[in-house]
């Protein structure tokens, strides 16, 4: 066969085909990760067999009707990494390039994070393939139920729990929770977390990411021989994650100079007022544009010469065609997979120090953790408890990621990464093949 250049009309990025290349990256990404681990464990064919594929994958699609009374079909995914640690775990994302890899990277990287900070699940992630700002709250709300619906039998607070992730809210797991309720007969708290406080949601849980950010910063900082105070910082993302981050950074006395989100970004080098952004981000939907501050994109921003450059938006944002350009001194992973394997050795080379993404941004998978055990034992833990508890959590996995890869010579994320899976592997091995 031969092939055929394409015309100018074939070659047009689709949606469709610009989602399926973003997909397929992350999970190439975190295929090539898991491999170098795997290789650095010596980890036999077989458990290295099983590892590398997802357990269990279901796509769904679903009818919808949307409020000008026409008809919609939605595609959702949900998969399930591994469960031989616990029950599968890990958000579910609204987004318009969400596809099956990309979910199966998601699940994937959840495995290892859970296993990484020592929480008793499995990996999971799911989602819907839509833009959230383009449907209103009816519409969402009718999609979630739809979608809850179709996952009946897959999500339970015994087999998998899901979680706000990019597009998805407190507001989202609400209606989850209350979908699978109404089909039970009874309230089902523990089908999922993120859920708001007043319906069994745990303290802290909102800003558990962002704080668990802040503390591997604090702890990177500190190993760096600086502190966060009077640290500069620019942060991509102004959403679930980076807006917490943002607004712990600024509180702990970080001089936050740039911030950008899908509408654009703001610099001001003296430092920005981030209560201000947020309040900005209300009114009008995004942050460009807050008085005082001067555009910016993302490109410009990974560039500033600051002492910690956040990543807090979506997969595959340093490539190494831009890793060369980073001056940051910590390159902090808020995001899920936000640096390709490409990418990784340019910065090593240039000495930015990267906190992986199964570390950085673990506080939102340990405090589901909480709100998952307190739901099951009908309690209800202060803020401050909660906060604690995470913060020796995630200071614990940080130690153990700094000290393997200070023991082995291997970068934080071969690190991070090999004592995962060499968790997950020794829980699958003492489980055994079935039958
Ligand atoms: N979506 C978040 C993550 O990527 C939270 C997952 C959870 O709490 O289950 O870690």
């Amino acid at each position: 066969m031969t092939l055929q250049t394409a015309s100018p009309t074939a070659r047009k990025a689709t949606p469709e085909a610009t989602a399926r290349t973003a997909g397929a990256s992350a999970l190439e990404a975190a295929l090539r990760q898991f491999a170098a681990a795997a290789d650095h464990l010596g980890l036999d064919d077989g458990l290295r067999a099983i590892l590398r594929v997802p357990q269990r994958e279901y796509t769904v699609h679903f009818p919808v009707r949307l409020d000008d009374g026409s008809i919609r079909i939605f595609t959702g995914y949900r998969v399930q990494h591994n469960v031989a640690r616990g029950p599968a775990k890990g958000g579910l994302r609204y987004h318009p390039s969400t596809d099956l890899d990309d979910v199966r990277a998601l699940a994937m990287w959840m495995t290892w994070k859970a296993a990484l900070v020592g929480v008793p699940f499995g990996g999971a992630k799911g989602g819907v393939t839509l833009d959230p700002a383009k449907l209103s709250s009816r519409e969402l709300e009718a999609v979630t139920r739809r979608f809850a619906t179709e996952l009946e039998g897959v999500i339970g607070p015994d087999s998998d729990i899901p979680a706000p992730d990019v597009g998805t809210s407190a507001q989202t797991m609400a209606w989850i929770m209350d979908t699978v309720s109404m089909h039970r007969g009874f309230s089902v708290p523990g089908v999922a977390t993120g859920k708001p406080l007043s319906i069994g949601g745990s303290a802290g849980r909102a800003d558990a990411t962002g704080q668990g950010v802040l503390y591997t910063i604090a702890d990177a900082t500190r190993r760096g021989g600086f502190t966060i105070e009077g640290a500069r910082v620019a942060i991509q993302g102004f959403g679930n994650v980076g807006e917490a981050t943002a607004r712990l950074l600024h509180q702990a006395g970080a001089r936050v100079v740039a911030i950008t989100d899908i509408g654009g970004g703001v610099h001001r080098p003296d430092g920005l007022d981030v209560p201000l952004l947020r309040r900005h981000l209300q009114e009008h939907g995004t942050i460009a544009g807050a008085p005082g501050t001067r555009p910016i994109d993302n490109e410009e921003l990974f560039a500033l010469d600051v002492d910690v450059l956040v990543l807090a938006a979506l997969e595959g944002q340093i490539t190494a065609n831009n890793a060369g350009s980073v001056r940051a001194r910590i390159l902090a992973e808020a995001a899920n997979g936000p640096t390709t394997p490409d990418a990784d050795p340019i910065l090593a080379r240039n000495g930015v120090v990267v906190i992986p993404d199964i570390l950085c941004n673990a506080g939102g998978v340990v405090v589901s953790y909480f709100e998952w055990a307190q739901n099951r034992a009908a309690l209800a833990w202060r803020a401050d408890e909660v906060n604690e508890r995470l913060r020796r959590q995630i200071l614990a996995a940080a130690d153990a990621v700094w000290q393997r890869a200070g023991s082995d010579s291997i970068s934080p994320r071969l690190a991070a990464n090999a004592i995962a899976v060499e968790r997950v592997a020794e829980a699958t091995r003492l489980r055994g093949l079935y039958p």
